[in-house]
């Protein structure tokens, strides 16, 4: 038996596999078709077919599989000149997929003919790594880990909720995380703020935050704000992030961190705990109802015991904090259906998650007509517990 040459291969494996034009690969993709780079990262570096996966081909085998389910899809390969496509083809076809065709002339003909490319989302080796599940899931892909990376999230509180929010959204890579805390590590806290340990009882709870989140991903940048919020700060603070994550425990916070919101037209992803029920939603008042649509009257104070009156299961928040960092996520990403207009209420004891429509309220006094457009005239009170209250010029 005599030895093939390369060209001897790659002629009779061309020969076997469908090749396409630039045009039919543009309209390929046009059609919703997978569009697959099988060239190397130096390579893709240069630029890449837009909307195309990179997956090297010595991946492609091992990986095709968790990009693309259904064997009859439609799947356009592509490398820098068609050869490393063609023989992609081919290994595809003996995995079983029926619809694989390579681009004759690859990323170079593509380039030649004029048509668009893109300059690839840039990552690191490590983050490569370290964010592989979300590149294998094509509704985040590297544009979600992108835009992750971009955002910039404000956590209101790292107790209960902020803990598990904060450490998930850090483990996701959003990039920059705020958190403002003017408390400091309490042993009565260890029971669930799981961003704290005990040998931090007494530090700063923001500093003790910034050591967890880091240890556990370098890439996010926390910006501490040791202060209590106020309706002096708040503007200035919410102005520098895209999204408020509400952990707070009073209703006072809860009502200052809603209309700064409103007034700046950011999303409240918003969390409430009590003894062992939980409630979610994301008040957006410019897509939906914001809080005071929902409660436009706080509730008396001896209805409305703090987490420190009320007793909290140490679990809870774990559950909370993290449907509220799911949906930061989502927000970002661009994905899903927010709970926006809707809020959850979860009970632990009976395992129930029931969904409740919310609607705007066309009276509402902060985002209905004739609301306030500066916080000056709105009074907060400075007791954690106490009702504000909030008067209309
Ligand atoms: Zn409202």
């Amino acid at each position: 038996m005599s030895a093939t040459s390369y060209r001897e291969l790659l002629t009779r494996v061309k020969s076997e596999i469908r090749e396409v034009d630039v045009n039919q690969a543009q309209a390929l993709i046009g059609s919703g078709a997978y569009a697959i780079d099988v060239r190397e990262p130096d390579e893709t570096a240069q630029g890449i077919i837009p909307g195309a996966s990179a997956i090297p081909r010595g991946f492609l085998e091992s990986r095709i599989e968790e990009l693309i389910r259904d064997r009859e899809a439609p799947i356009m390969i592509y490398c820098a000149v068609g050869a490393r496509s063609a023989f992609a083809v081919k290994s595809l076809e003996e995995l079983g997929f029926t619809n694989a065709v390579s681009l004759a002339g690859g990323f170079g003909a593509w380039k030649t003919a004029g048509l668009p490319f893109e300059m690839p989302l840039s990552f690191s080796p490590e983050q490569t790594r370290r964010y592989s599940r979300h590149f294998l899931l094509p509704e985040v892909g590297m544009k979600g880990q992108r835009a992750l990376l971009d955002a910039r999230v404000l956590l209101i509180g790292a107790g209960g909720l902020g803990s598990p929010a904060g450490l998930y959204l850090a483990a996701a890579g959003v990039g920059t995380i705020g958190i403002i805390d003017d408390d400091v590590v309490d042993d009565s806290n260890l029971q669930r703020q799981v961003l704290h340990s005990t040998e931090r009882i007494g530090t700063s709870k923001v500093e003790s935050a910034r050591l967890t989140i880091n240890a556990l991903n370098p890439d996010v940048q926390v910006i501490g704000h040791e202060t209590r919020l106020t309706k002096e700060n708040v503007i200035e603070i919410f102005s520098n992030y895209d999204i408020i994550l509400d952990g707070t425990d009073n209703f006072a916070s809860r009502y200052l961190i809603n209309d700064a919101c409103v007034l700046l037209g950011k999303p409240n992803v918003h969390g409430s705990i009590f003894r062992f029920e939980g409630q979610v939603s994301v008040f957006d008042s410019s897509h939906g109802p914001c809080y005071r649509c929902l409660f436009p009257d706080p509730p008396p104070p001896e209805l409305a015991p703090s987490c420190s009156e009320a007793g909290v299961l140490g679990v809870l928040p774990g559950v909370v904090g993290i449907l509220q960092a799911t949906e930061v996520v989502k927000l970002i990403i661009g994905i899903g259906e927010p709970l926006v207009g809707r809020l959850v209420h979860y009970d632990a004891l009976d395992v129930t998650f029931r969904n409740l429509r919310v609607d705007k309220d066309p009276d509402c006094p902060m985002c209905g007509p004739g609301a306030p457009t500066t916080l000056d005239d709105i009074v907060y009170s400075d007791l954690s517990c106490a009702v504000p209250t909030l008067s209309r010029a």
